[in-house]
């Protein structure tokens, strides 16, 4: 016979907040769909770390699906998919809804920019017979994770002609890698007393790319030349191409189960390709015709603060929904403030063997779902867009009926720091906008770690909001 519960017990469970354990949350057929759902991820990962070869892919699977390329002066209908890309670096993906644009659309919006190590315009250069590039990193980076790891190398050379020559080397079986070098212990006396920050400095992040003279020949910077001839054979460029190019390396590491129960994805730019690819995903894989028009944006420039005409700063995104209510015979601000956001953007997932800068009861949790972040920002809430407890209320819903696991989360502890996503600059264009995103452990080192369940319930969490009535 059942022990009866006690007042307390029955009182608890009524009153107390229980968030779960998405393992506890799903039943045997959805946490197989969870786990399917990863190994698409994982291909994506592997075959996209650059802003413009996400955006490739975006591009070539919106085709497949049925978008076709916007023309900002057409009438769309109900069940019309449209794309605009900007610039080949950002993409915005539209599928016109039931209601008419004066009612607002559904926009969710992720980041396909990661932070690497760019090259400078004039990288190379022979140092005691050692080809290296200079870099200047992007985004917000620990120098000292980024050597002693193999890196890749991807990007775009304009030559002088104008011909654009696409480079991807150091990601196939076989093909050459790039490395850091780091001082060995053993001579780092001095080096071991520069703080952590300043443990590797900017101009340290060298990455060496030859050491075989030009056979043969006299003359200085032998192995310079040869680098230069195994380009110009490669890709027909010459020293001053270098000028007209975006070179970007990023770590050349393949995506990895971890953990002997494989329940987490090691990997290079989860922030925020964790969340653009299940945002995609429910964009494309939308059943029926949404009552709203939905609208996936996937931009560049975050890690460097959203500023450039391929980041959210710029107007790129209220002017497709300009064009939008244009064909409605309405003003974009019109669309604009009956519209709602999800910035979509990782958070820091809390870590045991880092805790301090964690307050336990306002922190996200790997394998809890997708976090929901009220505010970012830091200090007194500074440089951050703080969503009403309406607007929290009612995305919230959306997820409880779409049975989709989610936590709130703060970034870090009051004072240890902050950071921002593009909610801010999508608020300012009055909208109603939330952070939601996939928790991170070890958030902008070259190898990141996400969880498998928690990508699958942000890609039930966007395909609920696009679907929301
Ligand atoms: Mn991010
Ligand atoms: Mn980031």
């Amino acid at each position: 016979m059942a022990e009866e519960k006690t007042q307390a017990e029955l009182l608890r469970e009524k009153l107390f907040m229980n968030k779960k354990h998405t393992a506890d949350f799903v039943d045997d057929a959805e946490m197989k769909k969870a786990m399917d759902f990863a190994e698409g991820y994982k291909k994506f990962l592997n075959d996209n770390k650059t802003e413009r070869e996400v955006a490739k892919f975006v591009v070539a699977e919106a085709e497949k699906n049925g978008f076709v390329p916007f023309d900002n002066m057409k009438k769309y209908n109900a069940g019309d998919k449209v794309y605009y890309l900007n610039r080949k670096k950002a993409v915005i993906l539209a599928v016109i809804g039931k209601k008419p644009v004066a009612e607002g659309t559904r926009i969710a919006a992720a980041h396909i920019d990661s932070p690497r190590l760019d090259l400078k315009p004039n990288p190379l250069y022979e140092q005691n017979e050692i080809a290296l590039f200079k870099t200047h990193y992007y985004g917000g980076i620990k120098k000292y994770q980024w050597t002693a790891m193999p890196l890749s190398l991807h990007g775009v050379v304009v030559l002088r002609d104008g011909t654009e020559v696409e480079v991807s080397i150091g990601e196939k079986e076989g093909e050459p890698q790039f490395v850091v070098s780091d001082l060995l212990p053993h001579l780092a006396a001095e080096q071991s007393k520069r703080t952590l920050g300043e443990g590797i400095k900017g101009e340290e992040l060298n990455i060496i790319v030859g050491s075989f003279p030009f056979k043969d020949d006299k003359g200085s910077e032998l192995v310079k030349l040869n680098i230069l001839n195994i380009l110009n054979e490669k890709y027909g460029m010459i020293e001053e191409d270098f000028l007209t190019a975006e070179l970007e390396a990023v770590p050349a590491a393949r995506v990895n189960d971890i953990g002997f129960d494989r329940s987490l994805i090691g990997g290079y730019g989860h922030d925020d390709r964790v969340c653009a690819y299940p945002e995609l995903m429910a964009i494309l894989e939308l059943d029926d015709v949404p009552e709203y028009t939905a609208v996936a944006v996937l931009t560049d420039k975050e890690e460097t603060g959203s500023d450039g005409n391929t980041g959210l700063e710029s107007v790129y995104l209220k002017n497709f929904i300009a064009d939008l209510a244009r064909a409605d015979g309405l003003k974009g601000r019109d669309v604009l403030s009956k519209s709602k956001c999800l910035s979509a953007d990782v958070n820091a997932a809390f870590d045991p063997t880092f805790s301090s800068p964690f307050e336990p009861k306002n922190s996200s949790y790997i394998n809890r779902g997708i976090v929901v972040t009220k505010y970012t920002g830091a200090r007194g809430k500074g440089g951050t867009s703080d969503a009403s407890a309406e607007y929290v209320g009612e995305v919230t819903r959306i997820f409880n009926k779409a049975n989709v696991n989610w936590q709130m989360g703060e970034l870090g502890a009051v004072d240890a720091g902050g950071g921002g996503t593009v909610a801010k600059y999508i608020a300012n264009l009055d909208v109603d906008v939330i952070d939601v995103g996939v928790p991170v452990l070890s958030m902008h080192a070259p190898y990141e770690l996400i969880a498998k369940l928690d990508v699958y319930m942000a890609n039930k969490a966007f395909k609920a909001f696009f679907e929301a009535e």
